[in-house]
């Protein structure tokens, strides 16, 4: 027997709706390439995003045609989201700061039909656009007062001119929820980049969970500011858990230095905002001389590599914003766990409760994961026994687009994710993450996390930011080192970093050397880049060796 509820496709559309219905004169402010503030509604979102699916089809662009952006955070590449996928049609979010030759090459592997970018991406635009053949029509989100002459771009549009040709009146399409909305690709170091293909029932799916109070908490009382890109796994799905939930949304655009960010936090009221943490050091680091504290910030989401612990102390000590730590993956949607305590931990003192806040966190409901040895075996929720942590569910990849699916069945002829992060899990189901599973240092026979002696360095007031890798030694295999970065007018001297780790880690993880070096190379997604940096160390002896 079949339920006799009504049978509606959960479609990225159903969200714009229910916000401009609901939430229509919600606010959403947008720092705009142009320098200028701009301001609207979800009202306006809404009717400009009908527009622009009036556009799309006036071009007469087919179901599930890919539509690229190349842009930062701000309310036109908010009205993609929701025109492009609303309307049937993918879109392919791409990172700016990939290399152009990638870029061309994955917009040729998307297949793209349309892209639209940010007047800051002009010089990326002209360098690519001959060699994407696929494009039919190149728009730059601007007015048509901005609109560069001679660009070299054929048939150039501005944005404003395009969509504002067409009617704001627009019947959204009703079609199967597993749809393709929209694609990211990863940002693998190494091989070809490969395309998570997201669906409507996947998106709506993680915007509910995404919103869940030991989620993201996101609710209508907050003002809400994603740092992390709109480019990079859909802004961690606010985008949609915004409209679902009505919250205004502030948007940094090209803005994104410490300064720009704390003014910008402080003019809107600001009580919620997300990033990954080489960008909350940038705050952090321009807070700190200044004596300046946040006058509405209460939370924080921090992930997309560890938080370290003084990351986390420094937020809730110093400026008492609460740090939610969160994990997850492009091919996740990206968001699996996040940490928040459950009831029980509440009467545990501060430290102990501190110890918690630092894991990755829970599962969220939707995600399930384990654990398992090189053979496949589930191993033990203790909190001590790594393994490989393998996840499934409804907003995780099945199949690469156009690729493989990397998945991996179990006894019950279950499929699982291989994350390629190694953790351990806790007996309350807390994950901690030891390391990418490439990166982790085996000296020895035994593991030792690179997260671990990043954290410790991260907790000298001297370290702006630290990386651990392993180098080939003769006996042990490996032995790990630490390259760090000094921040501005500090010093510390090797022996003394050495010394900082007594005490803090087993004797044999401490590092077997410390190399000061003036930046850690960082990835287009603001993670540390150790295939770069061991690059960078490659005729790096080990002292004694
Ligand atoms: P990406 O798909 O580029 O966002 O990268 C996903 C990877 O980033 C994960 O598999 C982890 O290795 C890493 N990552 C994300 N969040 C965290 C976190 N909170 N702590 C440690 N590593 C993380």
């Amino acid at each position: 027997m079949l339920g006799l509820m009504q049978d509606q496709p959960l479609l990225i559309s159903s969200l714009i709706e229910f916000a401009e219905r609901h939430h229509g004169d919600g606010e959403i402010v947008s720092r705009r390439v142009e320098g200028d503030i701009h301001r609207y509604t979800y009202r306006d979102l809404a009717a400009r995003s009908r527009r622009l699916a009036n556009a799309l089809d006036a071009l007469q662009l087919q179901f599930s045609d890919r539509v690229a952006s190349l842009a930062w955070n701000g309310y036109r590449h908010l009205e993609m989201y929701f025109g492009v996928s609303g309307s049937g049609r993918v879109l392919h979010t791409i990172n700016p700061r990939l290399h152009p030759d990638q870029i061309a090459w994955i917009m040729n592997h998307a297949e793209d039909r349309v892209l639209c970018f940010d007047l800051s991406f002009l010089p990326l635009v002209q360098a690519v656009h001959a060699k994407c053949p696929t494009v039919k029509k190149w728009v730059a989100l601007c007015d048509a007062d901005r609109l560069p002459q001679d660009s070299g771009i054929p048939g150039l549009a501005s944005y404003e001119e395009w969509i504002g040709g067409h009617p704001s009146d627009y019947v959204w399409p009703q079609f199967d929820e597993n749809t393709a909305s929209s694609m990211c690709y990863t940002s693998g170091t190494t091989g070809d980049p490969k395309a998570a293909l997201y669906s409507h029932r996947s998106t709506t799916l993680h915007a509910y969970a995404a919103a869940l109070p030991d989620v993201m908490c996101l609710s209508a009382r907050d003002s809400v500011l994603p740092v992390v890109p709109m480019f990079h796994v859909n802004a961690w799905g606010i985008p949609y858990s915004a409209a679902l939930t009505g919250c205004k949304l502030v948007f940094p655009g090209p803005a994104m230095d410490g300064k720009s960010i704390y003014e910008l936090m402080e003019a809107e009221g600001v009580t919620y905002a997300a990033g990954v943490p080489t960008v909350w050091q940038m705050l952090l680091s321009h807070l700190k001389p200044t004596g300046l504290k946040f006058s509405t910030l209460k939370r924080t989401v921090i992930g997309g590599s560890a938080c370290p612990p003084a990351m986390i102390t420094a937020f809730q000590d110093d400026y008492g914003v609460e740090v939610l730590h969160a994990w997850g993956m492009t091919e996740m949607s990206p968001l699996g766990t996040l940490c928040t305590l459950k009831n029980k931990h509440l009467s545990l003192p501060k430290d102990e409760q501190m110890k918690i806040l630092q894991k990755q966190g829970r599962a969220i409901y939707g995600v399930d994961m384990k654990i398992v040895d090189g053979n496949g075996k589930e191993l033990p929720w203790d909190g001590k026994t790594y393994g490989d942590l393998l996840v499934r569910g409804p907003w995780i990849l099945d199949t690469y687009y156009q690729g493989d699916s990397p998945l991996m069945p179990d006894a019950q002829g279950r499929n699982w994710f291989p994350t390629g992060d190694v953790a351990t899990i806790d007996a309350d189901g807390f994950m901690q993450i030891t390391d990418r599973s490439k990166d982790v240092i085996k000296s020895g026979g035994e593991w030792i996390s690179s997260i671990d002696i990043e954290n410790i360095a991260m907790g000298h007031p001297a370290i702006a930011m630290a990386a651990c890798i392993g180098m080939p030694h003769p006996k042990w295999d490996e032995r790990p080192i630490v390259a760090v970065t000094l921040k501005p007018g500090m010093q510390a001297t090797r022996e003394e970093l050495l010394q900082f780790y007594e005490g803090k880690t087993a004797k044999w993880q401490i590092p077997d050397d410390v190399v000061f070096v003036d930046a850690i190379p960082l990835g287009a997604t603001g993670k540390m880049l150790k295939v770069k940096l061991r690059e960078v160390l490659k005729d790096y002896q080990l002292p004694g060796v």
